[in-house]
């Protein structure tokens, strides 16, 4: 639809003007390149982001529960710096797996929307996704009966790479956790390490306040506390004006600071959030002090808000070189899986595809599978019920939602 609304408006501003063939011909080509320029950088961002928070994770995963001594000790004073591969592949974790989840949740609800004109809210279609993650860590490929999600047919998607208990036990209750009504009182990070795709999606459909509240909710579902949730409509927020709104990683920090604590003004959880969240971007800017300090002023990581401060202080400190920016979220005590996927997250939307380095995407685990996922939110659903054009694929995908063998 954006795509086509663009081009009509080149056309009428063509009709409307007086140059010569030859003119209106040159000016069209140049607006034509800037589109396809703008078009390119954007859709860079989407694969950076998705393959940014892969690497980020498959760098830390192997050091998850390791002490920064155990990590030196095992791959040197500098710690861990390059993939651990396993036969050849780097292995991403349950962060990943649960984003893409995000992410076909995400497209199934739009689809359906688009298909039959009515559809519940997001966080329902997303949450029968993460059912069927749940089910990729409690079942055997290949899966019986109906499921949800395409990404069930993938079969090293069936790999347990540490799942958090907490969103173990949150899916397989019967219970539907709200903000509203939580479902535990977990400020795990599980809820915010699988957000992204709400930004890269719902940031360019919506106004951003909505999108936040959007991460919000899908955190809640299996992460209760305010601070399991704050932090996710937080990262929404940072994805989101990084992607869609040019913003610098800096400025999209001091947006977020500034309206998250309007919105969750009357949270008791609020003021200690904004401080930490402050004391990232401070120590990020003190030159003084060395990663591996300021990491541990901010925490773990194992909790939401940590995750997202270690996060923040990584992707500010190293804008622009992604190698020393994952590097840096994952040489820590505490869950680098995590604080690296975050991290990967932001600063791969922030520099896009482009802006990672060949090493961290060559032997990444499912690139083709996150690149793909990357291309669809990006795409999204381009046809409607009534309409004459169709996908078969995609409605095989994420419609249908029927047994679909991944070629
Ligand atoms: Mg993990």
């Amino acid at each position: 639809m954006e795509n086509k609304s663009l081009l009509s408006s080149f056309f009428l501003f063509f009709k409307d003007d007086h140059y010569s063939i030859p003119q209106c011909k040159q000016k069209f080509l140049n607006l034509l390149l800037v589109y396809i320029i703008l078009f390119m950088e954007l859709i860079d961002r989407y694969r950076g982001c998705l393959i940014g928070g892969a690497s980020g994770d498959a760098l830390g995963y192997p050091v998850e529960f390791m002490s920064m001594n155990s990590i030196k000790n095992k791959y040197g004073k500098h710690g861990i710096v390059s993939y651990e591969l396993n036969n050849g592949i780097a292995e991403i974790s349950d962060d990943t797996q649960m984003t893409l989840f995000t992410a076909t949740g995400i497209l199934i609800g739009i689809t359906r929307a688009k298909m039959r004109g009515i559809s519940a809210k997001p966080w329902d279609y997303i949450r029968y996704s993460y059912k069927d993650w749940y089910r990729t860590q409690t079942e055997k490929y290949p899966l019986n009966g109906y499921h949800y999600s395409w990404l069930d047919d993938v079969p090293e998607l069936f790999s347990r790479r540490a799942p958090g208990s907490t969103c173990i036990n949150a899916l397989a209750s019967p219970n539907n956790g709200t903000v509203e009504n939580p479902i535990n009182d977990s400020k795990g990070c599980g809820g915010v390490m699988r957000i992204a795709p709400i930004g890269l999606y719902f940031g360019r459909l919506y106004e951003i306040g909505i999108a936040d509240y959007i991460g919000a909710e899908v955190a809640a579902l299996t992460h209760g506390h305010p601070l399991g949730y704050i932090p996710a409509a937080a990262l929404t927020h940072i994805i989101a004006l990084v992607t869609h709104h040019d913003c610098s990683i800096n400025e999209a920090v001091a947006d977020m600071r500034h309206v998250i604590g309007q919105q969750y003004h009357d949270d008791k959880y609020i003021d200690y959030f904004l401080n930490l969240t402050r004391d990232a971007v401070d120590l990020a800017n003190d030159r003084k002090i060395c990663d591996a300090d300021a990491i541990k002023r901010l925490g773990e990581g194992w909790v939401a808000e940590e995750a997202l401060a270690i996060a923040i202080f990584c992707s500010l400190r190293y804008s622009n070189d992604f190698s020393k920016a994952i590097i840096a979220a994952v040489n820590h005590n505490g869950d680098s899986d995590s604080t690296g996927s975050i991290t990967g997250n932001i600063i791969g939307a922030y520099l896009g595809l482009s802006g990672i380095p060949d090493k961290w995407i060559s032997n990444l685990e499912l690139k083709g599978i996150i690149m793909e996922i990357a291309d669809d939110l990006f795409h999204d659903c381009q046809f409607s019920e009534y309409g004459k054009e169709k996908d078969p694929e995609w409605e095989e995908k994420y419609f249908n939602c029927k047994a679909f063998r991944h070629k």
